[in-house]
């Protein structure tokens, strides 16, 4: 069975004589340095002379440096910059400026499995990646809770990589819930399957289909957003809660019979064919090399399937409906604080 570690596994005192370079201060980078920070660990922040990030590293106390300077400094390199730039950032940056035996880490395998990114042969390449977008990172951290997360070796040549990335991984929260031993490989393909097949693609064109289903067939476009987009949380919050029989046992036995019945005819065998096809290019590099050329003439395929979404009906629709939510939502605290006083 696969590996988890826990805080006990981990022992943060390993950094101890080290400076850890966290490259970015973003989603990710924000949450690691921070955490690493009030675990005292010593951090310094890697950005650029006129990045927008410095004076919020700075107003958080944090020393921030270039990323050049940042590599220099530190023996642990935690890269943290958005994966589009990342082969650029260690070309200029990363690359001039390591030593043998440092350690090179990411939160996501992408550029390491798709060989953008080649390391020397004399540094530790490690993936420490939280399950959760950064600002859950940490403020589950400050809860005194854990993140999630992956953890993977991809090279090891001081013998101490895994020691090492465990002590990382505890300082940022994440043994404290577990953490489960994977390889780049996995990682990567299995994340870029999962974005695209089920999360982000699958479920946005399902929720779009089922929408215009409704609205084609004389709905109102109200009740056609709350049926397919709005309820959609409530669902999927009993689904994480326990699985997909929580759902089943808590919706009706007339919702659960129609679904039983319906909705392998709905995502039928064809879809099934069509993630086979999806998870391909994800395994052959096609996905990884489409993406790449894309962002070298300048995103124009993305720009234009990112405005196609925004004029979608369903986004004027959901965002009227929204606002009376939260009128409604105001209504109440209102009430309740004038019951309280
Ligand atoms: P962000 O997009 O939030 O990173 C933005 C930060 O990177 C900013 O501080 C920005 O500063 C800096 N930056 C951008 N371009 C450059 C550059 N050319 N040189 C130097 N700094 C630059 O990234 P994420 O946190 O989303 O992602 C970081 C990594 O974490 C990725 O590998 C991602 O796959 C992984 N990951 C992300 C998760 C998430 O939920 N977001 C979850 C798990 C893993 P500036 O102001 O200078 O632009
Ligand atoms: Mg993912
Ligand atoms: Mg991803």
């Amino acid at each position: 069975t696969t590996p988890i570690y826990y805080d006990d596994d981990a022992d943060v005192s390993t950094l101890d004589d080290e400076t850890v370079a966290v490259l970015g201060y973003g989603s990710q980078g924000h949450a690691h340095a921070l955490n690493l920070h009030e675990s005292d660990v010593d951090v310094v922040v890697g950005l650029r002379e006129d990045s927008s990030s410095r004076s919020a590293a700075e107003a958080d106390g944090l020393t921030v440096e270039t990323p050049a300077e940042a590599v220099s400094q530190a023996s642990y390199i935690s890269v943290l910059v958005p994966d589009t730039v990342q082969a650029s950032v260690y070309e200029n940056a990363i690359e001039p400026n390591l030593e043998a035996g440092d350690t090179l880490q990411f939160a996501h395998g992408l550029n390491i499995h798709y060989n953008q990114i080649t390391p020397p042969e004399d540094v530790d390449v490690t993936m420490v990646a939280p399950k959760s977008p950064g600002h859950l990172v940490r403020r589950n951290y400050e809860n005194d809770e854990g993140t999630p997360g992956l953890l993977a070796i991809y090279q090891d040549t001081t013998g101490d990589a895994e020691e090492r990335a465990l002590a990382y991984a505890k300082a940022i929260g994440c043994t404290r819930a577990g953490v489960i031993e994977t390889t780049f490989q996995e990682e990567v393909e299995s994340d870029l399957f999962g974005e695209q097949a089920v999360l982000c693609g699958g479920v946005t064109a399902l929720v779009k289909h089922g929408y215009e289903a409704l609205v084609d067939a004389g709905y109102s476009p109200e009740i056609a957003y709350f049926e397919c987009l709005n309820e959609l949380k409530l669902i999927v919050d009993l689904m994480y809660e326990g699985g997909n029989m929580e759902m089943w046992n808590s919706v009706s036995d007339t919702a659960e019979y129609g679904g039983l019945t319906r909705g392998d005819r709905i995502v039928d065998d064809s879809v099934r064919e069509n993630m086979d096809e999806v998870l391909e290019e994800v395994q052959n590099g096609e996905f990884a090399r489409e993406w790449i050329l894309e962002n070298q003439a300048g995103r124009p395929t993305y720009s234009q399937l990112r405005q196609a979404e925004q004029n979608h009906e369903i986004e004027d629709v959901g965002a009227r409906l929204r606002e009376l939510f939260a009128w409604a939502d105001e209504d109440e605290d209102e009430e309740t604080e004038d019951e309280s006083v």
